[in-house]
């Protein structure tokens, strides 16, 4: 079986109706894109950069975060490579920075924490903008609610790459800022997104998690964290045709885009751009190569007109079939 799926890697993506369908990597550290590579990922969709902070407790330098982020770049060799600024914050924080929160996923996370702490956030950005010399570096960023978090970051981005010229170091002045669409204000706010960004990502996880209220890392209440309940699939359902109909690039980063259970589902939403860890990518794909859209399409409709748990699980069943 594993043979099989091996041999999947090197033929393009494309459901059986003709549609390309791009495939991406989720990567945690550098020597992940070993896995990328043999997975025949065509892109690095999230580079979860917080991951640099683990086993230690000061802030990776400039030149330490450069030698990362542009490793990465280089060995992915012109493919894009997606790297998320850091996501620290909840079970994630900062060792020397002494904050509690009684609700850590609404309190400082994230962008919100960056944009608190803006000399790290200062030298994360010149450390991805020197790296994007070395190939094609987009900048991700987490946890966006509201247009004041995306203009403070694009200021700070400009003011890195002031300084960056100043000290005639080179970078991709073309660099593309997409966000995270990981907060439901963010879904209902969709229009203005696409008006000040590159790109966007779903980060289902926190979606999830944030549109149930329910906290993902909570064994007590994980019986109900629930991606197929009807509020989220109406939520990526028009996430996706908003972004779609404007032209808008747009992937999915969270555990669903790599569960087969939900290819059809997705590709039927209109996702053409999924990211994923890249053991997930070929059994992803070998779905994919066997779907057909317009069959698809009208158990979509269906799944969308309904507001019952059971009849949804029903009709995802019948779209696997
Ligand atoms: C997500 O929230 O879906 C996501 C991809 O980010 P993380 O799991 O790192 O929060
Ligand atoms: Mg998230």
């Amino acid at each position: 079986e594993k043979r099989k799926l091996k041999r999947l890697k090197s033929i393009p993506t494309m459901t059986l109706d003709g549609t390309s369908i791009e495939l991406h990597a989720n990567i945690e550290l550098p020597q992940d894109v070993e896995q990328v590579k043999e997975s025949g990922a065509t892109g690095i969709g999230l580079f979860r950069s917080e991951f640099l902070f683990l086993n230690r407790d000061d802030l990776p330098s400039e030149d330490e975060q450069f030698e990362a982020y542009s490793t990465v770049a280089q060995n992915m060799r012109g493919l894009p490579v997606t790297i998320r600024t850091f996501d620290l914050g909840a079970d994630k924080s900062l060792k020397n920075s002494c904050r509690s929160a009684i609700n850590p996923a609404l309190g400082l996370r994230a962008i919100r924490l960056s944009l608190a702490e803006q000399a790290m956030f200062l030298t994360q950005l010149r450390a991805i903008l020197r790296a994007s010399a070395y190939g094609k570096i987009r900048i991700l960023i987490p946890m966006l609610s509201n247009d004041y978090e995306i203009s403070q970051t694009l200021q700070l981005l400009n003011h890195a790459k002031q300084n960056l010229q100043d000290e005639k170091k080179p970078f991709d002045e073309e660099i593309k800022v997409g966000g995270m669409i990981e907060i439901p204000a963010a879904a209902l706010s969709l229009e203005m997104f696409m008006r000040k960004l590159d790109f966007l990502s779903i980060g289902t996880n926190d979606l999830i998690q944030y549109t149930l209220a329910i906290d993902r890392a909570d064994d007590t209440v994980a019986h109900l964290y629930d991606p197929l309940h009807p509020s989220v699939l109406w939520l990526l359902a028009r996430i996706l045709s908003t972004a779609n109909r404007a032209n808008m690039p747009i992937s999915i980063c969270g555990e669903i885009a790599g569960d087969i259970q939900y290819t059809r589902l997705l590709l039927g939403f209109g996702l053409q751009q999924f990211s994923m860890y890249p053991a997930h990518i070929l059994p992803v794909k070998h779905e994919i190569l066997k779907s057909h859209l317009p069959s698809i399409t009208p158990i979509i409709q269906k799944i969308l007109k309904t507001d019952e748990s059971e009849k949804i699980h029903g009709l995802l069943s019948k779209l696997n079939n």
